[in-house]
């Protein structure tokens, strides 16, 4: 029901930033190996993001645009699955409703792609096509139908900046993936895929932190940290390089930023902030996760002791590792 689904893509895509996190998550989970994320005008023109994954067989195309469709088995012990478990199977289809959609895609065991067009949710154009393995999806004119959406929209360099943030994240949390990131026919930046998590923080951050780049690991059961922080003279304006993953997502926490900074205590002047990428692999047990798609918040059962992990890794590094 198109209506439904115009409802529903208030929740689910509010702005390019959450069709391109929509769109990129799938072709995380559709085993890609090679990512590219493209946008002009900050994706309010266009957004294209292509994959060399799984693709969609041809009777499974159209249905993946309608509500409920997924492919992707609910388990509940999966953080995956936790923090999209609200709209399961609602993203395509919602953003299909506020805009206009292209997808080319072929499953390797299919010898053709299928081209599929979508306006406002309703099926255009349907046809056989020779192409390479993997999805391609462009969406265009996002909102072009509702009005009161388009308006609410940042200015295409706010976007743009938004969609950056969240493009190094998703890169960063996957360093087997080759993302390519391409802003108004410029390429911002590659990372190779090769699994290195310090090669990627590389190829996406300043290449200057390479000196100051420091290996952190530390585990104590159930916790397990990895990962790299900056020397304190790398010091930054801002929390923009506190990037924290649970489990592979990236996530946000206001307990982990406060370990973080305090174990860089009295090593940095006022008002600045660390450089952290660090993963913290934990039982989705131990945890809660705000389902709201927007949030990424995440609590802790057991604060005390994943702030004393953090604070205790980090400060000890520090002290064996500052000259
Ligand atoms: P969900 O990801 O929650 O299953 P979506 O609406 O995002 O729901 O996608 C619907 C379905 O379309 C997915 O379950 C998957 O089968 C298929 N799909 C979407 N994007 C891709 C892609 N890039 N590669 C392969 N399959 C995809
Ligand atoms: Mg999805």
């Amino acid at each position: 029901d198109l209506t439904i689904n115009k409802i529903a893509a208030g929740e689910v895509v509010e702005a390019p930033y959450s069709v391109i996190k929509e769109l990129t998550e799938n072709a995380i989970d559709a085993n890609s190996t090679n990512i590219t994320v493209e946008i002009k005008e900050g994706g309010q023109k266009l957004i294209r993001v292509s994959d060399n994954g799984d693709g969609i067989y041809e009777e499974d195309v159209e249905a993946a645009f309608m509500r409920h469709a997924t492919s992707k088995i609910i388990d509940l012990e999966d953080l995956n699955t936790i923090l999209t478990l609200g709209f399961r199977g609602e993203a395509l289809a919602s953003i299909a409703s506020v805009s206009q959609i292209e997808i080319t895609t072929k499953p390797r065991n299919q010898s053709y792609g299928i081209y599929l067009e979508i306006e406002g949710g309703v099926v255009i154009n349907k046809k056989q096509v020779g192409c390479s393995n993997g999805t391609t999806i462009t969406v265009k004119n996002l909102f072009f139908n509702t009005p009161a959406r388009f308006k609410f929209m940042k200015s295409p360099q706010a976007e743009a900046t938004k969609i950056s943030e969240l493009i190094t994240r998703l890169a960063l949390s996957q360093a087997k993936i080759g993302f390519k990131y391409i802003n108004n026919n410029n390429i911002m930046f590659t990372t190779s895929g090769d699994g290195h998590l310090k090669e990627a923080i590389l190829s996406i951050l300043d290449k200057d932190l390479f000196k100051s780049l420091i290996p952190i690991h530390n585990q104590k059961e159930p916790i397990k940290l990895q990962g790299y922080i900056g020397q304190p003279t790398y010091a930054r304006g801002n929390r923009n390089y506190e990037i924290v993953f649970v489990n592979g997502r990236y996530i946000k926490s206001k307990l982990v930023y406060k370990a973080i900074e305090d174990g860089y205590k009295e090593k940095l002047p006022i008002n600045k902030f660390p450089v952290c990428i660090m993963n913290i692999e934990i039982s989705p047990q131990l945890i809660d996760v705000n389902i709201h798609p927007m949030k990424t918040e995440i609590k802790f059962h057991n604060q005390q002791m994943v702030y004393d992990l953090i604070y205790n890794t980090i400060r000890n590094t520090l002290v064996e590792n500052t000259t």
